[in-house]
């Protein structure tokens, strides 16, 4: 068959790249803080501007763990209690309120080498959820743990704890309000658009590659505002919000939880990396952006294998991201 010249020339500029980002393997990081209706339109450089610093904060903090040949493991930790501890984000310190004013957060955490996992669901008085997650799965026979029991675990293992008005925020707090103003004049409560953005904005997320050539993924929300009866999203289940697995990749993901859980989204990202050979680009965009788009919901995902190929991917109109790998400054990015 003849190759159109174009096209030939094309493709040696294209192969020989690829080739060498593929081989590299090189030290890496990927966050996300959120996907939604993010529009320069709606924001202030103020406030961009704190979640840019914030972003590029938790990108160095878990960064200088990679670069002292430290595990991807501690690198996700590290920067994701980052996030946890920034209001700005529906994460720990800024998550967003249950319909009876209650926080109640989760978070999960994956170890590509040895494809051990932790997760926490519904906790209200522990101020990092992820490292709660992260005890679970290492110092317990476990996978997940929820509520109450999660909390005396959590506690048993020297975990900080808060009261739960640490996590009160006035943003959040009026997101609220404005929701129940909405549901006494509209009735029922399952009214309320999934994708109401105040209601849900700002889960954050990492994934990362160590200089042992190890995965690792970390996801933690305060869920839906206005969430009731014990609901809990994609954030804390394993291969839903979470994935990693040295054989194929690292995923963490935000957006409409429910919709997130029926596809196992990071899992099936993974599987198509696994068993169909596909690179981590094209598996996000034909789960994000034709299996999610076509089901309804809305959100995104970061993804990265062990050759520290990224793929950043999401069907809303924008999603706090950012990387950073050796050699290079962090880069953030917020809209589409
Ligand atoms: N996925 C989260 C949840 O459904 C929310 C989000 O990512 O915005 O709990």
């Amino acid at each position: 068959m003849r190759i159109p010249a174009l096209f030939s020339a094309a493709l040696v500029l294209l192969i020989p790249m690829q080739t060498a980002q593929a081989q590299s393997g090189k030290i890496t990081l990927v966050i996300h803080g959120g996907a939604g209706t993010i529009l320069k339109a709606n924001m202030t450089p103020e406030v961009e501007a704190a979640y840019r610093e914030t972003l590029t904060n938790a990108l160095r903090t878990g960064f200088a763990i990679l670069e002292k040949n430290g595990s991807s493991l501690d690198a996700v930790e590290a920067t994701i209690r980052v996030m946890e501890d920034s209001p700005l984000f529906n994460a720990g310190k800024g998550a967003v309120f249950t319909h009876d004013g209650r926080n109640e957060l989760d978070a999960s955490i994956m170890d590509g080498s040895t494809k051990m996992a932790g997760a926490v669901g519904s906790v209200s008085i522990i101020r990092n959820p992820i490292s709660a997650a992260r005890a679970v799965m290492e110092k317990s026979p476990h996978v997940m743990m929820v509520g109450r029991g999660a909390e005396l675990f959590a506690t048993s293992q020297g975990l900080e704890v808060v009261d739960p008005s640490y996590f009160w925020t006035e943003r959040r707090w009026k997101a609220l309000q404005d929701i129940l103003v909405r549901e006494r004049k509209e009735g029922s409560a399952w009214n309320i658009s999934k994708s109401e953005d105040e209601s849900r904005f700002g889960t954050v997320g990492a994934v990362a590659l160590d200089s042992k050539g190890n995965l690792a993924a970390a996801t933690s929300t305060g869920g839906m505002t206005n969430k009731r009866f014990g609901r809990v999203g994609d954030s804390p289940i394993i291969g839903a919000g979470t994935w990693a697995d040295n054989d194929s990749c690292a995923v963490s993901a935000t957006g409409d939880g429910e919709y997130f859980i029926r596809l196992s989204v990071a899992r099936d990202i993974a599987a198509l990396v696994e068993y169909k050979g596909m690179s981590v680009q094209k598996a996000a965009e034909e789960v994000i952006g034709r299996k999610l788009t076509e089901l309804g919901g809305e959100g995104g995902v970061i993804v990265l294998d062990s050759k520290g190929n990224v793929a950043m991917v999401f069907n809303s109109e924008g999603m706090y991201r950012g990387s950073v790998s050796a050699g290079m400054e962090p880069q953030i990015e917020i809209y589409k």
